[in-house]
């Protein structure tokens, strides 16, 4: 990577101000699955272990932006974190106004910070609202931005060095993420960062061949930069999942009530054209798992690749499962975005485990590109398995689009 690290800099008697991903699901104050916060814990050790202290700060869910909501509270995460550590976490309840607490910090001390995006400044967006006229959202904007700014400067004036080890949310351009950057001297990526990082980048840049992409979900129009980038970098490119309808349409089959994308037509047949010319591998389903609704209790057929008016698709089929295992057999690299079929639903979550299993059987470098992939995989129990699974749903969906994402764009060069 060539971004500096957490290994770069010097600690001993700094004051580290880290962004970390504890967006962790929380029901009645209890945390219901810690790996966002165990996944931070090599960084925040490194500091502390190395003569340092740390403001951590993160986001939790999506609060109105309007100040403090106690559903959004990153309280019970300092205690949680304070326990897993062994040792105290002060809590800050102002993000922004913190500067007593950071001033107490002694090398090896915590704060952490309340959550981020109770300040709309930290996102800096803008809804236009109704009957607004231009210039009065371009002022909104310009507005917004100077305070995007000013949230910024506070947070970095705690620390003498950034860290962003929040994988998850380094594609969008906010306070915590990006811009607080401009106001330090020093800003490093942390751990869990470089681990994704090294693991997306090294599959999609110097892949070990043969290279196997498979992309699934709903929409097509989701994932159209991630079809266009991964297409010229591929030996083979898998599709299912809804998405597959679109194409199959563009072939000219019809594809009864199954979801489809009808202003992606010309995009799905270029899709197609370009892999052919390009001698690229490019598999569709050759038969269908097709419902009468879409219920975990409808009727099912399995179809070939027309689907009977008044049915839809909701799993690729036993024939296709197949046929996309001994693809993946075959392969050394594997990058995977996206479930075959509607997992969540036992008679539609065939092709979604078949394909897990040959991921885990193929002995390639698997990467699954976090979102619903990581929880068919874990359902699967086949987690353990995997090469590296991302922790950024978002965020490695614009890596495999090729995008630059603005969070490690704005670390420091090594
Ligand atoms: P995405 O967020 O785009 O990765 O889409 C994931 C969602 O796509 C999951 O909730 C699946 O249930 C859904 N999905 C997968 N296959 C289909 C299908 N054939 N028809 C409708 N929805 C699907």
């Amino acid at each position: 990577m060539n971004k500096k690290t957490l290994r770069d800099v010097d600690l001993k008697g700094k004051r580290v101000v880290m962004r970390v991903d504890f967006n962790v699901p929380i029901k009645e104050g209890s945390i219901k699955d810690d790996t966002r916060i165990k996944g931070a814990l090599p960084s925040i050790r490194h500091v502390l272990d190395n003569g340092g202290s740390l403001v951590l700060m993160s986001h939790l869910g999506r609060p109105k932006g309007k100040g403090y909501e106690a559903e959004f509270s990153l309280k019970p995460v300092a205690e949680y974190l304070a326990n897993l550590l062994g040792r105290p976490v002060v809590f800050a309840p102002d993000c922004a106004n913190a500067d007593a607490d950071v001033a107490a910090l002694q090398p090896g001390g915590i704060v952490m910070l309340e959550n981020t995006r109770f300040y709309k400044a930290e996102d800096g967006k803008v809804k236009p609202a109704e009957g607004m006229s231009d210039e009065e959202l371009k002022a909104k904007k310009a507005e917004l931005k100077a305070k995007r700014e000013e949230l910024a400067k506070k947070l970095a004036s705690y620390g003498d060095i950034y860290c962003n080890d929040a994988f998850g949310t380094a594609h969008r351009a906010h306070a915590s993420t990006a811009v607080i950057c401009k106001f330090v001297k020093e800003s490093v990526a942390g751990f869990l960062m470089e681990k994704e990082i090294e693991y997306l980048g090294n599959a999609v840049e110097k892949p070990t061949r043969p290279f196997v992409a498979i992309l699934g979900g709903a929409k097509v129009s989701d994932k159209l930069a991630v079809v266009k980038n991964l297409l010229d970098k591929v030996d083979t490119l898998i599709i299912g999942g809804g998405m597959a309808y679109t194409f199959l349409k563009a072939q000219g089959h019809d594809v009864g009530n199954s979801l489809c994308e009808q202003d992606q037509l010309d995009y799905a047949r270029d899709m197609i054209e370009k892999a052919k010319a390009n001698g690229k591998q490019f598999l569709l389903p050759v038969d269908n798992v097709a419902a009468d609704k879409f219920d975990a209790e409808a009727n099912t057929q399995i179809v070939g690749n027309d689907i009977p008016a008044g049915w839809m698709a909701l799993d690729i089929g036993p024939k296709t499962t197949e046929l996309y295992a001994a693809a993946i057999k075959g392969a050394k690299t594997v990058v995977w975005n996206g479930p075959m079929g509607c997992f969540e639903m036992k008679k539609f979550a065939g092709g979604t485990t078949g394909v897990c299993q040959a991921v885990a059987e193929s002995g390639a470098v698997s990467i699954i590109g976090g979102g619903d992939s990581v929880s068919a995989v874990n359902k699967s129990g086949l987690a353990d398995k995997m090469t590296h699974i991302s922790t950024g749903g978002g965020a490695s969906l614009e890596f495999l689009e090729g995008k630059e994402l603005p969070g490690v764009a704005a670390l420091s060069d090594k």
